[in-house]
């Protein structure tokens, strides 16, 4: 069975050819499943019985379920969202006062071993489908509906590494850009990644005008690489060109994610180091506390101390920002994905 949710337009209209049918048939089927949520195909009034036969013959529109709901003091959501194989991922909504931003993940476990990060601790177990990312946000937009609402800006920042499953990413980010279904703009998208060189270029390439995260964590090769097994196989040397890259390729700029780790990355001298490293790229600087990973030991630094190095950094001309803390209560926050239900 073919999930019609997987499908980017150009996709279902090459199938729709295959079928026999015009290309319009895939606009139509747009209309139906994403602006009406039609639930069958039975619905599709506009689609004649013979063809509606074929469709439900050889095609589904299947969600994920929802294994477990929390619903945070701040609003925020998580859920754990189960797929046909019984695999189970975590999904994060967050009420920021300019929308709400859907937290997903693209993979079910992580290998990319960060040491600082919860939400590998289980290894990967495998990639995730265009249509079962999309079904995490379909999924938010169910809830929402009730509020009169809908997810308004999308993060691939759940657990696992979106360019470890590039195109299948990249298809859910044309999905829920498409004007026809989801319609989330370009600017409202940000993939983030821990820094795959070759795949930063390549996303360069799609002439998408989404937003790309860096995970940077550490200001030079001997600490990133203590703290991302990544940048054993691709330093800094190979990452910061493939950004400079990327960002003539798009002509966008970039956001570095830093999270700050008391005692391990948080001093002035790393701030200096920072700016020396990124000076090239003329990106933004978004600081993440640390959120502590008991099983690693990490802490995050006190309140002057992450104002020190905001402040150092916005002094030296680099536009740098705190994250914002969601769902701290229910184990919402970055890094603390846990996918323990895995492993029942
Ligand atoms: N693999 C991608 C997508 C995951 S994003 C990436 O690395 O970018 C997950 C975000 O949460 C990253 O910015 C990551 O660095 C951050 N994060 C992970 N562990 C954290 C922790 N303990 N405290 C704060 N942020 C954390």
């Amino acid at each position: 069975m073919i999930n019609l949710y997987g499908k980017t337009m150009s996709q279902l209209a090459e199938l729709m050819v295959q079928e026999g049918q015009k290309t319009y048939r895939a606009k139509q089927l747009f209309t139906w499943i994403y602006e009406k949520k039609a639930k069958s195909f039975d619905e599709m009034s506009d689609i004649s019985k013979s063809f509606r036969d074929v469709l439900k013959e050889k095609y589904c529109l299947d969600k994920p379920s929802i294994y477990v709901k929390q619903v945070a003091s701040d609003r925020t959501i998580k859920l754990l969202v189960e797929f046909k194989d019984k695999s189970k991922v975590e999904t994060v909504l967050m009420r920021y006062n300019y929308g709400n931003v859907a937290c997903v993940s693209s993979q079910v476990g992580c290998n990319m071993g960060c040491s600082f990060c919860a939400s590998g601790l289980l290894k990967k177990k495998r990639d995730l489908l265009p249509e079962e990312m999309v079904g995490e946000v379909l999924v938010l937009n169910d809830l929402l509906e009730e509020e009169g609402q809908k997810v308004t800006h999308v993060v691939v920042m759940g657990t696992g590494e979106p360019f470890d499953n590039y195109d299948n990413v990249i298809d859910f980010v044309r999905i829920i850009n498409d004007q026809k279904a989801l319609a989330i703009g370009a600017r409202h998208i940000t993939v983030s990644t821990c820094g795959i060189p070759s795949k930063i270029i390549r996303y360069g390439k799609e002439g998408l005008q989404i937003n790309l995260a860096i995970s940077l964590h550490a200001p030079n090769n001997e600490l990133r690489t203590k703290l991302m097994k990544i940048n054993k196989a691709h330093p800094l040397e190979e990452l910061i060109p493939a950004i400079k890259e990327y960002i003539d390729l798009a002509g966008r700029r970039v956001t570095y994610e830093y999270i700050l780790i008391k005692g391990v990355n948080d001093s002035l001298e790393h701030a200096r180091e920072l700016i020396e490293l990124i000076k090239p790229t003329f990106a933004y600087v978004n600081l993440i506390p640390c959120n502590p990973v008991v099983e690693k030991g990490y802490d995050r630094p006190d309140s002057a101390t992450i104002h020190a190095f905001m402040d150092y950094c916005i002094k030296h001309g680099v536009n740098t920002t705190i994250r914002k803390e969601f769902g701290t209560d229910i184990d919402a926050a970055c890094g603390q994905l846990r996918a323990k239900h895995n492993e029942e």
